[in-house]
This record gives C-alpha cells, structure tokens and sequence, in this order.
C-alpha cells in the first residue's frame, strides 16, 4: 500500500498457471470437483484457476506471488485446499487497504468441456472473493489440438483482477 494520494486508484493484476495432467488425480477448478479422467499432478490440489486468480490479486496488489505467500517446499501445503489458500489471500488484500473490484479468468483445457461446470465455479470463486457472481466471469478454452494444452499433456489458467485503493 502506498500514501494517501493513490486513494481510489484502480490496479490490475495478471495470474498464469498451468499443471501437467496425470490419469486418475482429482481436476478441480475454482474449488468445483470436475468428473475428468485426468487430474492435475501438484504439491496442492492442483487448482490452476484459483493459483491464476491468486496471482492476479498478488500482481495488483504489488503483494509478491503465489510461491511466496504458500512454498510448494513446505510440507503444509500438501494436498493444500486452493480455495482457502484464495480465502487467505484475500484477506492479504484486504489487510493491505485494497478492494477487489472484478476478477475475470480463462481456463485452457482440452477436455473435459467445462460448460456445465461454468456457473458453480463461477459462484464457488464469487463466494470466497466476496464478490457478486456478476463480477467474477470465468471462461474456457481449448488449444485446437496445439501445444501441451490441446495434446491434453496440461491444464492452464489465465486470469486478472482489478483492485482499488481505500479512500
Ligand atoms: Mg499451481
């Protein structure tokens, strides 16, 4: 946080994520379980779109980053719950005197199509951010059979967040 005169100034920030896939581990998206044949292979659950959205809020908030804030060398981020690690980042934000004003995220994934999931992400990531879902938009993509995304080698996030300032 900086002086008073950056009172009501809108930042931006920008989250990348992306985890390699493995048969039989668990996909979750945005702390939604998603059915899926393959999962994403992590120290965490693997959660890319809410570590995008984790980075966002870090990135406008000039607050570091993800592996700052929760090593993958600590042993308590085993297995870690990403939609707690989000809860606690935004807290980290709020602490800092900033205001989450929107968040928007993509998803890359070749499969499976993320459609029918789309509202109860949409709702479960609005809940933590305590946003309305109006301000929270995800969205999903596919790499058109290209690259580590469309072989299905991976899964990817992309996201940013806007925050402003207290005053
Ligand atoms: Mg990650």
């Amino acid at each position: 946080m900086t002086g008073a005169d950056e009172a009501g100034v809108v930042l931006s920030g920008i989250g990348w994520d992306s985890h390699r896939l493995a048969p039989g581990r668990a996909l979750i998206l945005g702390g939604v379980h998603i059915p899926a044949a393959s999962g994403p292979v992590a120290h965490s659950d693997g959660d890319v779109l809410s570590h995008a959205i984790i980075d966002a809020l870090l990135g406008a908030g000039g607050l570091g980053d993800i592996g700052q804030h929760f090593p993958d060398s600590e042993e308590r981020y085993r297995d870690a719950n990403s939609l707690e690690l989000l809860t606690s980042v935004v807290d980290i934000v709020s602490a800092a005197g900033l205001h989450i004003i929107n968040v928007d995220a993509t998803v890359l994934a070749e499969r499976p199509r993320l459609g029918p999931h789309r509202e109860g992400i949409r709702a479960t990531l609005a809940g933590a951010l305590g946003l309305g879902a109006p301000r929270v938009n995800v969205k999903a993509t596919t790499g058109e059979g290209m690259g580590f995304v469309g072989r299905g080698e991976g899964i990817a996030a992309l996201a940013v967040a806007a925050l402003r300032t207290a005053g």
